[in-house]
């Protein structure tokens, strides 16, 4: 279990990691989002001591990390960093041996890995005879390989088409499976959704949000309906707390509430003469709601 307890961290006069604190357990996945320089990569960093806080406290089972924890994680950085000359087959082996493992115990895993990301190129190739695409999955194998079981994976989705995005969920699902504890940052909402147990926001440096997806959405009512009915969108615009109303291309209106309750009324007049195919309250997508957080003016 990872725990971090009132993280904080400067940087001269800027926080950049301001009172951050959260719990994994095994087999959680945590997605940390927020803006470009929110505080996400400074996190990772202190919780791999690799910066120190000024304050607060990383636990991993209860204990400070120590260099034989290290054995146990699997670190993906920001900054890509593969060696281009060596094969992709020396590469896995040397980053495993790294962590403690020894080349003839990850040599007999290495077609399998290759195999399961679909990395295009031969073991024997050197790395820079690959793709961007393929060295970020060589790089994400030489993470996961030997089996950590704390893994932190910054941006591991950028640069990854759709079909290999899915292949790195599949990848980390596994790892969840095995009982791993999963931190990941991405900008791309759609795999926070599919993949986190529970998610986190920072803005500059604060923890803005931090729950589930549900429970995010959630907290900020069903504020989106989404109606095919026979109302047009100036009588939709007449009732109580609707902000605006936006038409898409099959004809369905998305009326945009000011609170849950505002569907109410709406629905009595939509289904005043019956049968409407189509009456649905969300609450606004995650993307929607980093947008509106995020835009917000800070305290
Ligand atoms: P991105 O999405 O762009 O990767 P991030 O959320 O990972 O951003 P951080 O890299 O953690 O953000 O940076 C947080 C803030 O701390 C930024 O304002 C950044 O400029 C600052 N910062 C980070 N490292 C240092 C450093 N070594 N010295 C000074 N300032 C730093």
């Amino acid at each position: 279990m990872l725990e971090v307890k009132g993280l904080n961290k400067t940087f001269g006069d800027l926080t950049a990691v301001d009172e951050v604190s959260f719990t994994i357990r095994p087999g959680e996945i945590m997605g940390l989002i927020g803006q470009n320089g929110a505080g996400k990569t400074t996190t990772f960093r202190i919780i791999l001591d690799l910066l120190t806080a000024d304050r607060g406290d990383v636990l991993w089972n209860g204990d400070i990390i120590t260099n034989k924890v290290f054995n146990t994680v699997g670190y993906l950085p920001e900054e890509r960093g593969l060696y281009p000359k060596v094969t992709i087959e020396n590469q896995i082996l040397y980053f495993a041996q790294l962590r403690g493992k020894k080349p003839k115990d990850i040599k007999p895993l290495i077609d399998d890995w290759l195999e399961k990301f679909q990395v295009k190129g031969k073991k024997t190739d050197k790395v820079k005879t690959l793709s961007k695409g393929n060295q970020q999955k060589v790089q994400l194998i030489c993470t996961l390989i030997h089996q950590p079981k704390l893994i932190i994976l910054d941006e591991p989705f950028s640069g990854l088409d759709p079909v290999n995005a899915d292949l790195l969920e599949e990848g980390i699902k596994e790892a969840q499976a095995n009982g791993a504890c999963i931190i990941f940052s991405s900008h791309n909402m759609n795999n926070v959704e599919d993949l986190c147990d529970s998610l986190i926001m920072l803005r500059n440096g604060k923890q803005i949000l931090h729950g589930s997806v549900k429970e995010i959405r959630e907290q900020f009512g069903r504020t989106r309906l989404f109606l095919e009915s026979d109302l047009t969108k100036e009588e939709l615009l007449e009732f109580n707390g609707v902000t605006h109303v936006e038409t898409t291309r099959e004809g369905i209106s998305i009326v945009h509430l000011r609170s849950t309750e505002d569907g109410k009324a709406i629905f009595n007049g939509a289904t005043k003469h019956g049968y409407i195919p189509m009456f649905s309250q969300q609450p606004p997508t995650l993307e929607e709601i980093f947008k509106q957080m995020a835009g917000e003016k800070n305290e």
